[in-house]
């Protein structure tokens, strides 16, 4: 590493808190290291509160770009010069792109869960797809099937804080993508929930159910919901299979775990910085499995 920083290598970084566990310094280093790309990626641990600052030294160090978790996802859109149509829909940033003081924000967390699916061989285009959440990564998973042709979306989500938002984006999805079908559900509902898996090519756990330490709950709690072939998908990464991807492939469902979606967010968002494509294979034999 030592010998691979000049006086003109360029930074990138992300910015939030917690971050210090993140896997994403090891995986860009490594393949900027790999392609002789000639820049370092760190992490700063800020809060919600000093975005402002941390933005005016992005453009003060002409650094080329920042990947932004939370809290600070929300916050940075304000001072964005360009954003993406998922940024502007989803109304949060999880890449910021300097193109000489002119900052374009992006949200690739939807697009890693649509190529994480077609890494897997499966296709969003025309699938009706039901997901449980109306979180951060449910809300851009929603918005990018949508954008990425989905036929029908149905959301459920329980009465808590998130429902609104859930209400609010199924709104905003309508209005920009009329081709899709949106609707919302009470996830307490379980009837419903069976029926709409049943009508559904693709199901999609976006809630933190299943991850520690709710590793022993599932969102599905009618497990006639599964039928062989079906799609079942979970953002949840910790862990790696949850209780809804183990019940799911008892019952013959295809199931696709959270890691990829971390992995292919990565690619989308080093595309945006570097304009060249991460060597995904390394990588993901490297940090991934
Ligand atoms: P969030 O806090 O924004 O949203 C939480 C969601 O969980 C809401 O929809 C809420 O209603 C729901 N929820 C909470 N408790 C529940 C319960 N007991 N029953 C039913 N629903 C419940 O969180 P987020 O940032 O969207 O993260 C959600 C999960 O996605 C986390 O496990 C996170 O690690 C994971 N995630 C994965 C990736 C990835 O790349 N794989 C990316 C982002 C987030």
């Amino acid at each position: 590493m030592d010998s691979r920083i000049s006086g003109h290598t360029g930074l990138l970084a992300l910015i939030g808190s917690p971050v210090g566990h993140s896997g994403s310094p090891a995986m860009y280093n490594y393949s900027f290291a790999r392609l002789g790309l000639d820049y370092v990626y760190v992490a700063f641990d800020i809060g919600e509160d000093q975005v402002k600052d941390a933005i005016d030294a992005m453009k003060t160090f002409r650094m080329r770009g920042m990947n932004v978790t939370m809290p600070c996802k929300t916050a940075v859109c304000q001072y964005m010069d360009h954003l993406s149509p998922a940024a502007q829909i989803i109304g949060a940033v999880n890449t910021i792109v300097n193109d000489n003081g002119v900052l374009t924000g992006h949200m690739t967390d939807g697009e890693g869960f649509v190529r994480n699916l077609a890494d897997h061989g499966v296709e969003v285009k025309n699938k009706k797809i039901t997901i449980a959440g109306g979180g951060g990564a449910a809300t851009a998973i929603q918005v990018q099937c949508a954008l990425d042709g989905a036929s029908a979306i149905s959301i459920f989500n329980r009465k808590d804080a998130f429902f609104h938002r859930t209400l609010e984006t199924a709104e905003k999805i309508r209005k920009a993508v009329p081709g899709c079908q949106v609707e919302v559900y009470d996830i307490a509902d379980t009837d419903k929930l069976t029926e709409e898996i049943h009508s559904s090519q693709i199901f999609v756990n976006g809630t933190v159910v299943g991850m520690k330490p709710m590793d022993g709950e599932s969102v599905v709690k009618d497990l006639s919901a599964f039928y062989p072939g079906l799609v079942v998908a979970d953002v949840v990464y910790n862990p790696e299979e949850t209780r809804l991807l183990r019940e799911a492939k008892a019952a013959g469902c295809t199931c696709i775990g959270g890691k990829g979606m971390l992995l292919w967010q990565g690619v989308a968002a080093f595309k945006l910085y570097t304009g060249q494509d991460m060597p995904v294979q390394e990588v993901k034999e490297r940090f991934f499995s």
